[in-house]
């Protein structure tokens, strides 16, 4: 098939039978890697510098691994975490609800919370009965019953709005620390 150059079969090699086109191919990769025996490294090198067909391969090769040796080694890009979260679909996203709200305690859950307590409306009369308990203990001392109850007023006026917004911040201290973990 190169009927320009000598055929390397007929030359006599040092350490062996000369090499055949096909058996120098495999081996040029192992050749430029370093890592074939002395011996078929030998034939290999005898077969490049007679073979011109052997030889373009070969550098060929060789300009390949030296590109891509050279290569620069890149380092990841600061926003590589947003960059994918950015690429995962919001369905996916949504898909994986169940996981993210398992990691929360369940009293930390709005629906821990009965729907009456829950409500604005619960809520603003609580704080409301508790603004005028404490305002009547400040303004009218004497009655007994007043004295006694107005602090229980108070207290039990407070409840659903503590309850919660101590909900709502167990919930946020989970977030916060799951951000920095
Ligand atoms: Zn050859």
């Amino acid at each position: 098939m190169h009927g320009d150059h000598q055929r390397p079969e007929e030359q006599s090699v040092p350490g062996g039978q000369a090499l055949a086109c096909s058996e120098c191919q495999v081996g040029l990769q192992e050749y430029l890697d370093g890592t074939l025996a002395k011996k078929q490294s030998l034939r290999i090198f005898l077969h490049l510098r007679d073979c011109k067909a052997c030889e373009q391969s070969h550098l060929s090769l060789k300009n390949l691994f030296e590109l891509l040796g050279d290569l620069p080694q890149h380092e990841l890009p600061a926003d590589f975490d947003d960059a994918i979260l950015a690429s995962v679909p919001y369905a996916s996203y949504l898909a994986m609800e169940p996981l993210r709200r398992a990691r929360v305690p369940v009293y930390l859950e709005e629906h821990f919370l009965p729907a009456v307590i829950r409500s604005q409306v619960t809520r603003l009369a609580g704080v409301g009965l508790s603004a005028v308990a404490l305002g009547a203990m400040m303004v009218w001392d004497g009655s007994p019953w007043l004295v006694a109850a107005s602090p229980v007023a108070i207290i039990v006026g407070v409840v659903p709005e503590l309850l919660v917004r101590m909900q709502g911040l167990g919930r946020r201290v989970i977030a916060l620390g799951r951000a920095e973990g």
